[in-house]
This record gives structure tokens, C-alpha cells and sequence, in this order.
């Protein structure tokens, strides 16, 4: 039944500046605009723009109108929004500033996202429905892992460990594939004991916790290791506008096309024409592209 993705959703609050600030500096802003954000929920919008795939959304929004707007935002990208929480809390937020050349700060307030700690009766039942589940973890560690548990035996957990955490014993054990940045890859390989923060001994290190692992390497594409085999798919080369997203783009994608059924380069392949057109454009799920337009890149 499609994908059902497990995560934050964020209203994103985002300036365009000159250059990213350093500490004690004020500058001021080029533009600024609201918009749909959230790991959690960029990744469902792309899993669903990505066409053919049934989409779930499983997270917590509050009662307010930044959560009404992003309820709407999913439902037009063709989520499914019907077993998401409403929180006492108010809807997250995430504070983005974009500079000129593409690079981005970001800091996230939590706010219903934080107070997101338990999965409800039909939330699981959802999950228990999922060819694939997607999760991060920018949401409890606990609700990610009990979403994996309620999972059904054929269904692949796609983790995407981002932003950077070390994965409990009960995690790893969940984890069908794993997917990272470079910067994460490097963290999760520390945190299991690896010597340095060289890429290729990080992958060593992943490879060893689990069977399916995707590497994201920007500009320079990814890197995909299934059953000892390594794949490099490249990126698509393109000018970035705004890198926000990328990543969820790639992952949501990827997520989409798991489901309907291709291996896992062929979904990285479709998850890196993906994200090639949404770094061309600003936002995080404004960004995200349709179907069509990734069919026409490919
Ligand atoms: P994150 O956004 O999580 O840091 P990456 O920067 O690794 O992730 O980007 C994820 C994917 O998006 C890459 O594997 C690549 O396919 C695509 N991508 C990112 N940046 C670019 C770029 N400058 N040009 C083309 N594709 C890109």
C-alpha cells in the first residue's frame, strides 16, 4: 500500500541573505518567505509528487494556522493527512537563512514535533500497511523505532539518519536501508568506533550494520551499497539556486520508487534527477518537483 513516512513537519521561515552570519553579526535580509518544511513532511511530498505511490503521512501539527496550511500543503501534494496528531503545542518551526551561493544555517524549534512521543492506535495500524516506511529523526527516536516494530514482515525500513544521531542496538537491528549525507555517514561511523572521519572507512563501518546503505555526496551524487556491492550513481550536473531539501527530495523519491517496485539504484537514480531539480529552485517541499517534469530529466 504505498509509503507511509513517519517524521517532523515544520512551517519553514526563510530569509535569503548575502552570506550566512557569523556569530555576532546582523545582516540584513534579501527576501523572506513562509513555507512547507519538515523532514518528515518534504519527504512525504516527494514520495507522492513522485507519482504512483500511495503516501501516508504520519506526524504532529498544532492547532493553529501555521498547521492548517501545512495539513493543506500535504493534502495538495497528494498526501494522505487523515491519521495525523493535532498537538497542544504549536506547529515547528524552522528558522532557514539562504545565502547567495546556496549554502544554508538552519535552526529548528520543535514544538509539536517534540511533543510528538507515542504513535496512536491508527497511526500504527497505517504503518502495519506500508511497503515502505520512511522515518528521520528529527521526531523521538522512540516513535521511529516503534513505527519500524509495527511494520509488516515484508515491508522495508528506509532510515534516513539525519540530522545526526547515534542509533540505538534496537535501531540498527530495524534498519533495511540506511540512508546518509556525507557528514552523517561520518558521525554514525564514529559513534560505532570509527578511527577517523574518512568516507571510505565510514562506509566500511555502515556496511557492517546493515545490508542496504545510500550515501548522499551532493554535488557528487551518491553512493549505494547493497550486499557488498558498490554503486556510484552521479549527480546530475546543475546550478544550485537553494540546497535546501535536496535531501528529502532524494529520500522521498527514493522511497516512492522502492515501493512501486525498483531496485535500489534504479530508485537512487530517480532520487538524484529529483533532487538535481529541486536545488535549482528555493523552498523545501515548494521545491520538490512532479512527476512529469522528473520523467522529462531523466
Ligand atoms: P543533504 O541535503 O541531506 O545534505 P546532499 O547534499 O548529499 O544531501 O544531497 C542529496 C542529493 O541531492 C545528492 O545525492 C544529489 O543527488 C542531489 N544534489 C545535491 N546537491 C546537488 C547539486 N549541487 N547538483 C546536483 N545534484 C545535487
Amino acid at each position: 500500500m504505498g509509503v507511509v513516512v513517519v517524521g517532523s513537519a515544520n512551517m519553514d521561515v526563510v530569509t535569503r541573505v548575502p552570506r550566512i552570519p557569523g556569530p555576532g553579526e546582523t545582516l540584513l535580509a534579501l527576501s523572506f518567505a513562509r513555507g512547507g518544511g519538515g523532514k518528515g513532511a518534504n519527504q512525504a511530498v516527494a514520495a507522492a509528487r513522485a507519482g504512483g505511490a500511495q503516501t501516508v503521512f504520519v506526524g504532529a501539527l498544532g492547532r493553529d494556522a501555521d498547521g492548517d496550511a501545512l495539513r493543506e500543503g500535504l493534502a495538495d501534494a497528494g498526501v494522505d493527512t487523515g491519521v495525523i496528531s493535532v498537538s497542544d503545542a504549536p506547529t515547528g518551526t524552522a528558522l532557514i537563512s539562504v545565502a547567495e551561493d546556496g549554502e544554508n544555517a538552519i535552526v529548528v524549534v520543535g514544538g509539536a514535533n517534540a511533543d510528538f512521543t507515542e504513535l496512536s492506535g491508527e497511526q500504527r495500524e497505517r504503518v502495519g500497511q506500508a511497503d515502505v516506511l520512511l522515518a528521520q529523526l528529527e521526531i523521538a527516536p522512540e516513535v521511529v523505532l516503534a513505527a519500524a516494530q509495527a511494520r509488516s514482515e515484508g515491508a522495508t525500513f528506509v532510515l534516513n539518519a539525519a540530522p545526526s544521531a547515534p542509533l540505538s542496538e534496537q535501531m540498527w537491528a530495524e534498519v533495511d536501508v540506511l540512508v546518509v549525507n556525507e557528514h552523517e555517514a561520518a558521525d554514525l561511523a564514529e559513534s560505532l568506533g570509527a578511527p577517523d572521519r574518512d568516507l571510505d572507512a565510514a562506509v566500511d563501518r555502515l556496511a557492517e550494520r546493515v545490508s542496504a546503505l545510500v550515501v548522499t555526496l551532493g554535488g557528487k551524487g551518491c553512493l549505494v551499497l547493497q550486499d557488498r556491492r558498490r554503486t556510484q550513481v552521479p549527480a546530475v550536473r546543475v546550478t544550485p539556486v537553494d540546497t535546501t531539501g535536496a535531501g528529502d527530495t532524494f529520500v522521498g523519491v527514493l522511497g516512492a520508487r522502492l515501493a512501486l517496485g525498483d531496485d535500489l539504484v534504479e530508485a537512487a537514480r530517480w532520487g538524484s534527477v529529483a533532487a538535481a531539480l529541486a536545488v535549482q529552485r528555493p523552498g523545501a517541499q515548494d521545491g520538490v518537483p512532479h512527476a512529469d517534469e522528473v520523467r522529462a530529466a531523466r
